[in-house]
């Protein structure tokens, strides 16, 4: 568990821009690895094969790709955004991973790892969810490849994602309420794992996030950077040139990784993830792992952990279920560590009024975790007149709605 820290910064960032994380170890300098249970390790073992030849195949990546073309309703658009941009004094172009099959990104993973699960000929699918954007896209995806899905929950997020709850048993999964833990997407990751570990012969296990041990966070980013390589290209076909600024908001870090990763290499570029500051600062009151946790192993990887001094792992607090989360995926922690990417945080407050913004000149109802990016995005470009900005627009807010009411009403 010791891990090198002394390791020189600029010999970590070539290798970063080299493309050479992770590792054969699964490491992304310092962080990442994996820390499982003896019982899984058969599992891991099978995974990291499936995905060392999968992942290499042509055949596979172009099933994969068929099914963002003709299912997910992919490129998803690049929209400039007029309104905003004047509002603000800069450049704004959203890429609309909303307008995606099921409404976020989440889809692009769930897809390609149902069709991963089907060629390793698993019989059951399981899968974790926060806000239940990625159950209901692994509801969905199941439904698509034919596999039976069963979701983990944590009992407060049921409560404040009700609608997605019902959208994934009609799309024929079954929702598992976890009430453990801090019974929210922590507590449904530890209890898909230990599910895992009861069949883990038959059982694939969909992860929603760029988390977990390796391959998972490799995994994840590959079937996200679909949404970087179409914004990039895109930029330069609609907007003649690339962005000065990229904001991602970041739960665990797979849209932002997504969008990040192929434009890593761009250093020009000022790519800013932006993670849920809750209520304020202190220990508990936010969901802000880059920002004011520390390293330890959280669910299977060295990684960025809010923790107190005795090591136990915080709750977290959030306004929005996605980034309602104490630990963040490894990459993230080395593109902080080695300074390629800076992590920010918006306030539950900033996120509702960005969110409100966007809705008014941009007639777009964004989901409560990417108004955060918004919300830092804003007072970027407060600071920075005149800036090409490209934001990730992450998922849409219909889901949720019964929290926006109930601001909307003063309550
Ligand atoms: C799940 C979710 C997130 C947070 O997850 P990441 O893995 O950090 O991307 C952000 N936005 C939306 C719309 C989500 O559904």
């Amino acid at each position: 568990m010791e891990v090198n820290f002394n390791g020189n910064k600029k010999t970590l960032y070539q290798s970063v821009l080299a493309d050479e994380f992770p590792d054969e170890m699964g490491r992304f300098g310092p962080f990442g690895g994996r820390y499982i249970p003896e019982t899984l390790v058969p599992a891991f073992t099978a995974l990291e094969a499936g995905v060392k030849q999968y992942l290499n195949d042509p055949k596979f990546i172009q099933e994969w790709q068929g099914e963002l073309n003709n299912w997910v309703g992919r490129p998803t658009a690049l929209t400039f955004a007029p309104r905003l941009s004047a509002s603000w004094g800069a450049e704004v172009w959203l890429k609309r991973e909303d307008l995606a099959h099921t409404g976020a990104h989440k889809i692009n993973n769930a897809i390609g790892q149902a069709l991963l699960a089907k060629k390793l000929g698993a019989k059951q699918v399981i899968a974790e969810t926060g806000a239940g954007q990625h159950g209901v896209a692994s509801a969905a995806a199941c439904a698509r490849v034919g596999l039976p899905c069963r979701v983990f929950m944590g009992a407060v997020d049921i409560q404040r994602q009700a609608p997605n709850v019902d959208r994934m048993r009609q799309l024929g999964a079954e929702v598992c309420a976890v009430e453990s833990g801090d019974k929210t997407l922590r507590a449904a990751i530890d209890e898909a794992m230990r599910d895992w570990v009861s069949d883990p012969g038959d059982i694939y296990y969909i992860i929603g996030s760029a988390v977990g041990p390796h391959p998972y966070p490799y995994l994840v980013r590959e079937f996200q950077s679909v949404i970087g390589r179409e914004a990039r290209k895109q930029m330069l076909e609609q907007a003649n040139d690339l962005p000065d600024a990229v904001f991602a908001c970041v739960g665990g870090g797979s849209n932002a990784i997504g969008l990040f990763y192929p434009l890593v290499n761009d250093e020009g570029i000022k790519l800013i993830g932006v993670e849920a500051g809750g209520q304020g600062s202190g220990l508990g009151k936010n969901a802000a792992t880059l920002a004011t946790g520390v390293p330890g192993v959280l669910q299977g990887a060295y990684t960025m952990v809010l923790q107190d001094s005795d090591g136990q792992v915080q709750e977290t607090q959030s306004v929005s279920a996605g980034l309602d989360y104490s630990g963040v995926g490894p990459e993230h922690a080395l593109l902080q560590y080695i300074g390629r990417v800076r992590y920010e945080s918006a306030t539950d407050e900033e996120a509702l009024e960005a969110l409100s913004e966007l809705c008014m000149t941009e007639g777009i109802l964004t989901a409560l975790e990417t108004a955060h990016a918004f919300a830092a995005a804003k007072k970027w470009a407060l600071k920075h007149p005149g800036k090409r900005i490209l934001i990730g627009n992450s998922g849409r807010g219909d889901k949720d709605m019964a929290t926006l009411s109930k601001h909307i009403r003063g309550l």
